[in-house]
């Protein structure tokens, strides 16, 4: 390894190694310790951290965006090149294939491109000018002229699932860089290994490309302790979080209730529905084949697993039902993130079982050891999942639940009792999707990205993705976590009213020295006013 992996905290462009105790990281796949020991971060180093990010933010938010944006390519061309270490860690901590690995490099270093670009482009500044008026009556009206900057300091929680994509260099880091602030990572502690390798990436990049030392430091930490602390410090102005409903939760009322209130974006839990309308159901679709892989896909370890199905009785949807379960069943044993993951997954699986009107649709023999696990297929009558709540969980694993509706009102009435999702997706041909206007409606209502005739799993990296959703998807239903748009998470409005020109950011001169397309006086334009 050219880096070698040392358990470090890494603050600024150096290292700190103040913590006494220790944690360790598993290879999923034989259950054996990793060879690195991993120091818990200490109050001290949380403040180190967060005073060097904010005497950065100063030099940062103010640098032109093409000098982000060659910190941001420089990160994705340091990952590049460190591939084969980076590939061979993440392997080793996460269980996961090596092509999933690779895969989720490749979308890592792509979303570092597209916010370099979004950078250097100053969208996202989304300028506004109205020039003054001096001889208006009755009153004058004065010069004003408004932009978008960065909020400060942000804090990144690592997310399990994806060691790559939504951790130390994932899309919340990428986004929050690209638009000026600095940011401290919380390293996910069962990858730990995997964003210290990540991390100093980052490091060197920074270095390289001249970056003020505390635009990017990381700790590592095993408990709530590190996390808490760094939600509450003074220093912090927002914060991204992809992780359980509980975690989530607990940090934003965290940000909350701090003296300065911040805005705790987390992504949490979602069961993301599926309606299958009738013709859906025909064998000659191929949906019960194209499902099954959705739902055990990375071993069902993603937010947009559609863990909840639903479908009209008859003859048909018992087809389907019978057929999705059979083609959960041939899948076959998974390798899951860490044994406590596996553990939860195979409790929270039994206990859907266990409640009242559930079939077991799938023939689950033994799961393997201990992260091992097998998919699974429920089926519920639509009155009994209404009025169960506990039927409503995410389960974070290969899990389905098909709920069996007597028709189309029964469809809605139910689809009613379910909270806010990531996706929703539908499933019919061309006229029954033209007669379901209510359902696309209420659909739209549920969820932050609605998808006909696909499967959610997949999340493309684009403009105009959404990947968000009302509570208790996310935090707030407005933002999205992936695609460029992420960026206005970390943002906010300012107003100048009357100031000389020389003293204008240059997004707001009235020469348009950054070429960008502005508002002046209502009408979008790139000219010079
Ligand atoms: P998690 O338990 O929510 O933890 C995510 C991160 O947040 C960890 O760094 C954790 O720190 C920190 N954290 C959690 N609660 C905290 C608190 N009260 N105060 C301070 N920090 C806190 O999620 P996970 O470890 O990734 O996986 C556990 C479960 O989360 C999974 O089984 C699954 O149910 C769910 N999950 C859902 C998604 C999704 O996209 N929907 C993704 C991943 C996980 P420590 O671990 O150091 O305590």
């Amino acid at each position: 390894m050219q880096y070698p992996i040392t358990g470090h905290q890494l603050l600024g462009f150096s290292e700190s190694s103040l913590g006494k105790n220790t944690f360790e990281t598993f290879n999923p796949q034989t259950g054996a310790p990793t060879p690195w020991k991993f120091c818990e971060a200490t109050d001290s180093e949380v403040h180190m951290a967060m005073e060097l990010a904010t005497r950065a933010f100063t030099t940062y938010r103010d640098m032109p965006g093409i000098r982000r944006a060659e910190f941001l390519r420089a990160i994705a061309a340091e990952l590049e090149q460190q591939q084969e270490d980076l590939v061979s860690v993440y392997m080793q901590e996460s269980g996961l294939p090596e092509g999933r690995a690779r895969g989720e490099l490749g979308r890592t270093t792509g979303q570092l491109r597209a916010f370099a670009a979004v950078a250097e482009s100053a969208s996202w500044m989304d300028v506004r000018i109205d020039t003054a008026q001096p001889d208006r009556t009755p009153l004058p009206k004065p010069d004003i002229r408004k932009c978008m900057r960065p909020l400060g300091p942000v804090v990144v929680f690592g997310a399990s699932n994806f060691p790559f994509a939504f951790s130390t260099a994932g899309g919340d880091t990428a986004s929050a860089l690209a638009v000026g602030c600095p940011v401290v990572v919380k390293g996910h502690p069962m990858h730990a290994g995997t964003s210290e390798a990540v991390g100093r990436c980052i490091q060197l990049a920074a270095r390289k490309t001249a970056m003020p030392e505390g635009v990017f430091s990381q700790l590592q930490g095993s408990g709530t302790v590190l996390g808490g602390a760094l939600v509450r410090h003074p220093a912090t102005k927002a914060v991204g979080f992809t992780g359980s409903k509980a975690g989530g939760l607990a940090l934003a009322r965290l940000g909350a209730e701090r003296g300065e209130p911040i805005p705790v974006f987390a992504e949490m839990g979602s069961i993301n529905p599926v309606v299958v309308l009738p013709s859906a159901t025909d064998p000659t679709q191929g949906w019960a084949k194209a499902y099954a892989q959705s739902v055990t896909l990375g071993a069902g370890q993603f937010c947009t697993n559609p863990g909840l199905v639903l479908g009209i009785k008859g003859p048909g949807w018992n087809t389907f039902s019978a057929a999705l379960a059979a083609e959960v069943d041939a899948v076959g044993s998974a390798c899951m993130l860490h044994p406590k993951i596996a553990a939860q997954y195979q409790v929270l699986r039994s206990d859907f079982f266990a409640q009242p009107g559930v079939t077991q649709m799938t023939s689950i023999s033994s799961d393997g050891d201990d992260t091992q696990a097998i998919g699974a297929v429920a089926l519920v009558s639509a009155a009994a999942f209404r009025k169960n709540a506990g039927l409503k969980r995410e389960v974070f694993g290969p899990f389905t639940l098909l709920v069996t509706c007597e028709d189309q009102e029964d469809l809605v009435r139910t689809l009613n009792t379910v909270e806010g999702q990531l996706t929703a997706s539908l499933l019919g041909n061309e006229a029954e999707l033209e007669s379901a206007a209510t359902l696309i409606s209420l659909l739209g209502d549920k969820a932050g990205r609605l998808l006909v005739n696909g499967v959610p799993t997949g999340v493309e990296v684009c403009p105009s993705m959404h990947h968000g959703g009302p509570f208790p998807a996310t935090t707030d239903a407005r933002f999205t976590s992936v695609g460029t748009d992420a960026v206005k998470r970390w943002i906010r409005p300012l107003s100048y009213q009357n100031l000389p020109a020389g003293v204008l950011p240059p997004a707001l001169k009235n020469d348009n020295p950054l070429g960008i397309l502005r508002m002046v006086n209502g009408q979008m334009t790139t000219d010079p006013i």
